[in-house]
């Protein structure tokens, strides 16, 4: 097992209602509002100049974050404030998130 996967699993060890953040983000992401969307964009903007993404995981391929282990094509879509491990997206938060709570099409 990748260490990725291995910080996710032990965060959801530490906190298993994070399985409902993981859950959400991902349902978000396959069908997210107008302001969702621009707001996965900008926090992806803020993740392709940090210094821990990571472009492609091992067998999965997909891009991730190497603090937290998470996918990011999924994680850029939770609706959490700021929920990144190194608070590096308050300043898209600030502009974004207050919209995208206003519409909801997740089904959590
Ligand atoms: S979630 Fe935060 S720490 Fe992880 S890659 Fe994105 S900006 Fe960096």
């Amino acid at each position: 097992m990748n260490l990725g996967l291995k910080k996710i699993l032990s965060s959801l060890v530490k906190d298993p209602t994070k399985l409902v953040t993981i859950a959400d983000a991902w349902i978000t992401a396959r069908n997210p509002t107008a302001e969702q969307k621009d707001m996965a964009e900008a926090r992806w903007n803020v993740c392709i100049q940090c210094p821990e993404f990571r472009s492609k995981r091992d067998i999965t391929g997909e891009p991730y974050c190497n603090d937290c282990g998470c996918p990011l094509n999924k994680k850029i879509f939770t609706k959490n404030y700021n929920e990144c491990p190194l608070e590096k997206w308050k300043s898209v938060d600030d502009i974004f998130w207050q919209a995208t709570q206003k519409k909801n099409k997740s089904l959590l």
